[in-house]
């Protein structure tokens, strides 16, 4: 049986559960109240955990493997794997200070205070970038700390910057892009490592055909050539001739991020009638 942790509440429990019913793996799970369920499908036991406690258990082995922030992982230094990136809480981990502030460099933030939840990565950030600052470390609501002149500068996470802007800070450094991401324990045994193997392979046929649509287009002959060319594809485009002489139905499957950019090519190359729709599973 593998055992894996999942935030219980909190921006990645939601994403956590839809991908594992995804994947086909279906648990009983009553909102708060339980903390831990079996699988009914799969030998595979679910902890509901607070996010800051998972890599301690993923590295104790208390739990095999689990879905936690690369950023709160690389806070914890924990000696655990990385398995696969997940494709959902996507966030940014920057420095911000108030819009007035003038910023250039790392360096202006020399000998300033700054408040953050991420000590370890501001260190990390701080001694590579050789400089000294005070940090002061707070367990939330770090974004309000400058306004009553607790700090000159904040370490936080960034997804869309409305939090900050609300504040009345800028932010002026980026220094670690961060997404969901299963972890494992540094010493799962044969067993254990071939289960979690199935499971990475549903995973990814959940994760990539979130990540891509498949395409029915139609088109003039003579045009053929040029919306092929345009179209990628898992291989190559799918051709059919439609009943109507001199035209064809192409089916392929595009990327889910150049998506608007692909179908306006298509158009301006004489594609008709175009039809887009999910993918359930992609496998390769
Ligand atoms: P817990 O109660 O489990 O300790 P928490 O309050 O510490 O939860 P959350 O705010 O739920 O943590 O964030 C969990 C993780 O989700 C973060 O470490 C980060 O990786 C990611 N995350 C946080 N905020 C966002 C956001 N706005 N958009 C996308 N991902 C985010
Ligand atoms: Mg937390």
């Amino acid at each position: 049986m593998l055992k894996l942790a999942i935030q219980k509440k909190g921006r990645l429990s939601a994403s956590s559960l839809e991908l594992l019913e995804l994947c086909g793996i279906h648990f009983e799970h009553n909102g708060q109240e339980k903390l831990k369920t079996l699988a009914q499908n799969f030998p595979l036991e679910i902890y509901f955990l607070r996010d800051d406690d998972i890599p301690r258990y993923l590295e104790d082995g208390v739990a095999d493997i689990g879905i936690l922030g690369e950023n709160l992982a690389l806070e914890s230094a924990a000696d655990i794997l990385k398995v696969l990136p997940l494709g959902f809480g996507k966030c940014r981990m920057s420095i911000a200070v108030p819009k007035h502030t003038p910023y250039k460099a790392a360096r202006d933030i020399q000998g300033k205070r700054i408040a953050t939840s991420y000590p370890g990565l501001l260190k990390k950030f701080l001694s590579e970038n050789n400089i000294s600052a005070q940090i002061h470390e707070l367990s939330g609501s770090v974004e309000i700390t400058p306004g009553i002149d607790m700090a000159d500068a904040i370490f936080d996470l960034v997804s869309t910057g409305s939090t900050l802007i609300s504040n009345g800070l800028k932010e002026v450094e980026t220094v670690l892009h961060s997404e969901a991401m299963l972890y494992r324990n540094r010493n799962l045994n044969a067993e254990k490592l071939s289960l979690l193997e199935k499971l990475c392979f549903r995973m990814q046929a959940v994760k990539r055909a979130k990540d891509h649509k498949y395409i029915l287009l139609n088109v003039p002959n003579e045009k053929l050539a040029e919306v092929c060319s345009i179209l990628p594809g898992m291989k190559s485009p799918t051709i059919m001739p439609l009943s109507e002489e001199g035209w064809s139905s192409v089916h392929s499957v595009i990327k889910e991020d150049k998506f608007w950019e692909i179908i306006q090519q298509l158009k301006d190359a004489g594609a008709e009638s175009l039809l887009i729709t999910n993918i359930e599973k992609m496998v390769l």
